[in-house]
């Protein structure tokens, strides 16, 4: 089958085609450089953009795809999580047009779509594998058993997502908003075990209860206190040092955990997903990880990571293929979708 798939979770715009396995084409727009200026998402600029870019954007991929609209057989859409109004925008598109073409429409979880997207690179997923899926707003580890019907969640941030503490440690070093990106080439050049930060919820007491989650705010503060201790006494602050101490720690705590998992549920195969798993350390430490305990590591190329109407598309082709009932035309988006449900 032939999928349209819509993505309008946070600031991109994102339409993609997908016939089976294969990405036919993915047109993204995005209005980051209107949020850049305010230091973060402002979901009103971002739904405003949304609806301004829906129907060019449509339009491209179409085009792109050499595909005419009659060709579509099912419309995919994210019903959350994600801002409201901005989901809202998307899925008014996507309910129009499911019923101008009569064709079925699919709300699909947006997290759980950053996995998804990995099948159109590395092809379809093995029978079990774990995800974990780090961006600006999730980080939250998977056991996918079946990508359209059976998803369970072991584990997600109880505070600060990775990339938004790599945000926010940006922020108090004085980087561009989103500081993500600058702190990994930062730390590219610095010694990651210059300075040793706590990682969190891995003591024996948060282990019991935590197994699989995470907190990054203490290590958030943990570099601020660090950085203020050496700005009051005058000195330098030596920021490679602390960008690569500071990025060691989140990928220590990420990817130990997620080995851990996939040891406890006897999977080997693992798939890195979301905007985050762009970074360098994470993806250095899982690589070394993953071959050492025999794990076959599975991450995407940065533009599919990213937001994207693939993700969406992949989703939901995977969705119509296992013959799952298509969604209410009044698709209930849902800000705080649960991982248990791939399809609205
Ligand atoms: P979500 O996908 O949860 O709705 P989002 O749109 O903010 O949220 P993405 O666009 O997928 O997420 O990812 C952006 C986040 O990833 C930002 O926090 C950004 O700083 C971070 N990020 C991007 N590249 C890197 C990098 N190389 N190193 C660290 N963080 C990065
Ligand atoms: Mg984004
Ligand atoms: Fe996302």
């Amino acid at each position: 089958p032939l999928v349209l798939g819509i993505e309008t979770s946070c600031d991109e715009t994102g339409v993609a085609l997908v016939r089976g396995d294969t990405l036919l084409f993915d047109a993204v727009a995005s209005s980051m450089d209107e949020h850049a200026r305010y230091g973060g998402i402002i979901p009103e600029v971002a739904s405003r953009a949304h609806l301004e870019a829906m129907v060019p954007t449509i339009r491209r991929a179409l085009g792109e795809a050499d595909v005419d609209l009659s060709e579509v057989d099912a419309i995919a859409v994210t019903a959350g999580p994600g801002l409201v109004g901005p989901l809202t925008i998307g899925a008014s598109a996507a309910k129009a047009l499911s019923i101008g073409l009569g064709k079925p429409l699919y709300g699909v979880n947006h997290v759980i779509g950053h996995a998804a997207v990995n099948q159109l690179v590395d092809g379809p997923f093995p029978g079990r594998s774990m995800a974990l899926v780090v961006s600006g707003g999730h980080s939250t580890l998977m056991l996918v058993e079946d990508v359209a019907t059976k998803v369970t969640e072991l584990g997600s941030t109880l505070d600060d997502a990775a990339g938004e503490a790599f945000d926010k440690v940006g922020r108090l070093l004085g980087l561009p908003y989103p500081g993500g990106p600058h702190i990994d080439r930062l730390a590219r050049d610095g010694d990651p075990e210059a300075i040793r930060f706590p990682r969190g919820l891995t003591a024996r007491k948060d282990q019991a209860k935590h197994a699989y989650d995470f907190s990054f705010s203490g290590l958030k503060t943990a570099v601020a206190r660090w950085v203020e201790a050496r700005q009051d006494a005058g000195q330098e602050i030596p920021l490679n040092d602390v960008a690569a101490s500071f990025a060691a720690a989140v990928a220590d705590v990420l990817t130990a955990k997620t080995i851990a998992a996939c040891r406890e549920h006897d999977v080997d195969t693992l798939v890195i997903g979301g905007g985050f798993s762009a970074n360098s350390q994470l993806r250095d430490m899982a690589a070394e990880r993953c071959a050492a305990a025999g794990i076959d590591l599975r991450i995407p190329p940065l533009r599919y990571c990213t937001d994207n109407g693939a993700m969406i598309a992949a989703l939901g082709s995977s969705v119509v293929r296992a013959g799952v009932a298509p969604s209410d035309l009044d698709i209930p988006v849902d800000s705080s979708m649960p991982m248990a449900i791939v399809t609205v």
